[in-house]
């Protein structure tokens, strides 16, 4: 198929409001396209590749620019093979290879294929609703249920191959997808909550459980024969001969159980994620490790028994299942309550015991494979930095003619100067409000519309719940729910912790 038909397609869906127009352009689309084509054609449509995150910043696209081809000559598998070899590409020297590849890519395009690839390629296509309707289109071209259809796409982790095997065998094609003893599926995921208030105001009554800090596993068992798959389902089997004994000794014909297990102290406390992690090290003698870090499983999820799926049951119904099963202490403690008062003594009951937290689940919901949802919400407590104020901006409404958001960031001891890990204008009072807007004019560098840059002086202690892992600031990393306590004066910018401490408390909370 040439790139010029699917850039048209996406161009009718883009003009018409109408959803179920929308459906009909794209079904008649791919009803057309067969093989590989599909797989590349709908992770286009849906926004992405089926390379994955090829990353095409905005400069490197620029440079890309070339004089349109007149003739749409290019076909949809060469631009795949373009995106191939352009995903192939790293180490020294690569960056020049890669402008030089899209480069000649653009010039075989025609205008309209370089608006396409370069909305394609920064992300932009990119949008929530487009995968919606791409399963209902699936589901029309197929005459297979959208329904069915989405079951496979969360249990594949991925559209692009569920779409090609229905398209080419129909439902027939989808049985691949289904929850089967000793195909490991991918494991579901948790958003975090504020606190246990904010996760009963997002859930209603919840089922809450110790969130312990130790590895995910996922087992399989029929009969005796037993595998035990780790969180990024990898066969860690061998490592772990006291979970296949404890799950043998489980009275279930065959199951499939889901939990975290962890290495606990003669006094029964979990031992640092990392003392557990070393039961799953590379060549490991077994006997002698297992010796000395013994490991619990603590279950909290069942997905199969007995002969069936259960993924589809609500929680409470599976949990429940799950307590008729396994001895009392490996279940994760539990408590279904909608009362914060309660929640908030067994988060204690949790920290004491010293584990890491809470989850909060949705007891009416399935179990959402592979996604981070709104049904498992994860509470850890508060955990405070002192950090440095490198700008702020003028506050709106309200907070008009003061200095409010903070621009905050920690002082980077390898490379110098400072790295960035958020913004917040949280838990700031009126005194505090105009005691900053004060002194960060004093401390001005520069300024533009929005914001005054600073002298980097004041250190402020943040509360924040968790690092994440993020592309938006230089430094990789960004505080989530970050508030202000309060101005340490007594503290100057040297005193202040450091973007290696948070690298480390970064890598200790995952
Ligand atoms: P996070 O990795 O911080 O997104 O938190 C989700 C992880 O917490 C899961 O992948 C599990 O490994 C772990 N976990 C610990 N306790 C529980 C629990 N009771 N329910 C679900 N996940 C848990």
């Amino acid at each position: 198929m040439l790139l010029a038909d699917v850039v048209e397609t996406s161009k009718r869906v883009a003009e018409t409001t109408r959803r179920i127009e929308k459906i009909d352009v794209l079904a008649a689309l791919l009803r057309r396209i067969e093989g590989e084509e599909i797989e590349t054609v709908v992770a286009w449509l849906s926004g992405g590749t089926r390379q994955g995150r090829i990353g095409i910043g905005y400069a490197v696209l620029r440079d890309a620019a070339a004089p349109p081809a007149l003739l749409a000559r290019l076909e949809v598998a060469d631009v795949d093979r373009a995106l191939d070899d352009f995903a192939a590409l790293e180490g020294r020297g690569s960056e020049g290879r890669k402008r030089e590849l899209l480069h000649s890519l653009f010039a075989r395009a025609t205008e309209p294929e370089q608006r396409f690839l370069t909305g394609l390629l920064a992300g932009e296509l990119r949008q929530g609703a487009l995968e919606g309707i791409m399963l209902e289109a699936l589901a029309k071209a197929s005459c297979v249920s959208a329904e069915r259809i989405r079951r496979a796409v969360m249990l594949a982790g991925e559209m692009a191959g569920v779409a090609r095997a229905v398209l080419e065998h129909g439902a027939e094609g989808l049985a691949q997808y289904d929850v089967r003893l000793f195909r490991p599926v991918q494991p579901m995921l948790a958003q975090t909550a504020e606190d246990v208030a904010g996760a009963l105001r997002d859930l209603g009554k919840a089922a809450f459980e110790f969130k312990f800090d130790g590895a995910r596993v996922q087992v399989h068992r029929s009969g005796d024969d037993v595998v035990v798959f780790s969180r990024s389902l990898n066969n860690v089997t061998a490592a772990v001969p006291e979970i296949v004994q404890a799950v043998r000794a489980l009275p279930a014909k065959d199951l499939i159980i889901d939990g975290e297990v962890l290495s606990l102290t003669p006094e029964g406390r979990p031992q640092p994620f990392q003392v557990t992690m070393r039961r799953f090290g590379r060549k490991l003698d077994v006997d002698r490790i297992r010796a000395e870090l013994p490991l619990t499983p603590f279950w909290f999820d069942l997905l199969y028994l007995d002969g069936q799926s259960v993924i589809d049951e609500p929680q409470e119904r599976r949990f429940s299942a799950l307590r008729e099963i396994s001895p009392g202490q490996n279940l994760a403690p539990y408590l279904v309550t909608d009362n914060p008062d309660d929640a908030v003594s067994f988060l204690r009951e949790a920290l004491e015991r010293g584990h890491e937290g809470l989850m909060a689940k949705a007891a009416g919901s399935a179990y959402a494979a592979g996604a981070r949802g709104q049904s498992w919400l994860k509470i850890k407590p508060a955990r405070a930095l002192d950090l440095v104020v490198l700008a702020a901006e003028w506050g709106h409404g309200r907070r008009r003619g003061w200095l409010s958001n903070l621009h905050l960031g920690a002082r980077d001891v390898e490379k110098g100067g400072f790295a960035m890990l958020g913004k917040t204008f949280k838990g700031l009072t009126d005194e505090m409000l105009a005691w900053q807007t004060e002194r960060l004019l004093a401390l001005e560098l520069a300024r533009d519309e929005y914001t005054v840059y600073v002298r980097p002086e004041l250190v402020a202690e943040i509360v924040f719940n968790e690092i994440q892992v993020s592309p938006r600031y230089p430094s990789g990393l960004a505080l989530r729910f970050a508030r202000v306590k309060r101005y340490r004066q007594d503290k100057s910018a040297a005193d202040s912790d450091t973007f290696q401490t948070v690298q480390k408390l970064a890598g200790m909370s995952s």
